[in-house]
């Protein structure tokens, strides 16, 4: 099975062609060894890190910006969105914060302080 895919490592944006067989993935197009690492990982086992927010109790209509701290499998992305749903946190929270420990993997931690 063939699969094209556009890197997205770097701004470059290389196009790459995955050739996907029992013997392992072959990738041709890239520019660089993070293209062929970028298009097995994708083939193979992809990963994204998931970025969201999550209701602050004590703050009048305030949301806190929050990211999975670890890149998550591609198929448990909506796993974390559900808790991150029935999630509330108290400010004050700085940047780093842990907000969930180990869902899918990962902590969730806070991308913007609260105060
Ligand atoms: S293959 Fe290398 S140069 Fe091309 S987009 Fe990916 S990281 Fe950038």
């Amino acid at each position: 099975m063939k699969r094209n895919l556009v890197c997205i490592i770097c701004p470059r944006g290389c196009s790459l062609l995955a050739d996907i067989t029992e013997n392992g993935v072959t990738v041709t197009g890239n520019a660089c060894p993070k293209g062929e690492e970028y298009a097995v990982n994708e083939c193979t086992n992809p990963v994204r890190t998931v970025t969201a927010t999550v209701r602050v109790s004590n703050r009048h209509n305030t949301m806190a910006s929050v990211k999975t701290a670890m890149p998550v499998p591609k198929d448990k992305m909506m796993d974390v969105m559900k808790a991150l749903r029935s999630t509330q946190i108290e400010a004050p929270v700085a940047v780093g914060d842990i907000v969930l420990k180990e869902i899918c993997g990962s902590d969730i931690i806070v991308t913007k302080a609260v105060l």
